[in-house]
């Protein structure tokens, strides 16, 4: 199979698995308990901790293991429901991944919670966020990294910048941008949220940032591990594989975006020639180096996808979380596009082992199932 749907899930990386059998093997022990073993244990879960903060040039004690981005992005929610004046409010981008802007509704109510609008390319302008300061005084901007659909990456140490000067706290959702570009200097965000699965780790392991290393808001209650704030036996063992697989997806980053921002770009430039009409959405704006969000010009999104896995290609429709459900796209919805459109529209990301080939091979499979549908044939390879 051909992947590229690198924005819902990656394969575990090579390191991060050597990583997680190691430490599976030398450090089981529960880092709580009080023996010699143990006491191993939690010094390299501290270690860990400070390699991780190294890298996002944040302060260790601010650093919070968790279950992966979810649970960080409600962990900020169920914290500010506790801690702001009941009337205070918080300001998101209209394109926030659902465990963000749902986590934000859940937690303090929808009457709470402001949008800042994006642009024609999905990007928040920095005189947006301004206006939005200025009518909403929210407690709190929270604005992703980068989007999981379109991969439009968002300005945001400006975005920082502006709110820092103002004294608003501000939430970054990290869980696209790490392992594609550098994390150094997003610890600079008040809160920050990272996912292991998105960049080679193992699923159901991420992080929180927090502002204030005394703050407890806990959103697990139960023992005092992570310093009280996320109680439950620390995961080290995928801790570790998800440190190694950062590393080594940054590395590995850093060396081939440039290729792949070509590939990617031959192939939608190709697609757009034969098939007129289809719309790449974010063309203009800085992008992730593996992402690639488009509007069909016909033939509803589940019918390519479909055409598309009989040939041997994984891509989704939209939104990760919304795989399987046309016309859930966050992105085409804030930026006003047509129902009719909704239904049309296609991800493709590819990740750190895919080939100039494989972007060929997906523009040639693309191209023939337009033939198909087209032509109201059979899929290739079926009698039905
Ligand atoms: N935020 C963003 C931007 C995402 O892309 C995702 C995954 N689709 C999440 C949060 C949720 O991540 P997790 O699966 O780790 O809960």
């Amino acid at each position: 199979m051909r992947y590229f749907d690198h924005n819902a899930t990656t394969p575990l990386a090579q390191a991060a698995r050597s990583a997680w059998l190691e430490a599976a093997d030398r450090h089981w022990h529960n880092p709580s308990s009080l023996y010699r073993e143990a006491g191993l244990a939690s010094q390299a879960l501290e270690r860990a901790r400070e390699n991780l903060a190294d890298l996002l040039e944040a302060e260790p004690e601010r650093l919070i293991f968790t279950s992966g981005a979810t649970e960080s992005n409600n962990t900020v929610f169920a914290g500010l429901a506790r801690c702001l004046a009941p009337d205070a409010v918080v300001a998101l981008s209209a394109i926030e991944h659902p465990s963000v802007r749902e986590a934000a509704i859940a937690w303090l109510g929808r009457g709470r919670v402001r949008f800042i609008p994006v642009d024609g390319e999905g990007l928040v302008r920095p005189a947006a966020l301004e206006t939005c300061l200025r009518e909403h005084q929210p407690a709190l901007v929270s604005v992703m990294a980068a989007n999981n659909e379109c991969g439009a990456l968002q300005p945001w140490p400006e975005l920082l910048q502006i709110c820092r000067a103002r004294g608003v706290r501000f939430h970054c959702d990290a869980a696209q941008w790490l392992g594609k570009l550098p994390s150094a200097g997003l610890g600079k965000c008040d809160y920050l949220t990272g996912s292991a699965h998105k960049f080679g780790g193992p699923k159901g392991m991420g992080f929180l940032l927090v502002a204030d290393a005394a703050e407890r808001f806990p959103l697990l209650h139960g023992g005092p591990q992570e310093a009280g704030r996320r109680a439950g036996t620390e995961n080290y063992p995928a801790v570790a594989a998800m440190i190694a697989a950062l590393h080594d997806a940054e590395r590995l980053s850093s060396k081939i975006a440039k290729d792949q921002t070509n590939w990617r770009d031959a192939s939608a430039a190709r697609l757009q020639r034969a098939l007129p009409g289809l719309r790449v959405i974010s063309a203009s704006a800085p992008r992730l180096w593996n992402t690639l969000l488009v509007v069909m010009p016909r033939h509803s999104s589940l019918k390519w996808l479909t055409r598309l896995s009989w040939r041997g290609f994984a891509v989704s429709t939209g939104s990760a979380c919304s795989s399987g459900r046309e016309g859930s796209s966050v992105v085409l919805h804030a930026l006003g596009a047509e129902p009719d459109e909704l239904r049309r529209v296609l991800r493709f990301s590819g990740g750190w082992q895919t080939t100039e080939e494989d972007w060929q091979a997906l523009a040639d499979a693309l191209l023939a199932t337009a033939g198909e549908l087209d032509n109201g044939a059979s899929p290739a390879g079926t009698t039905a």
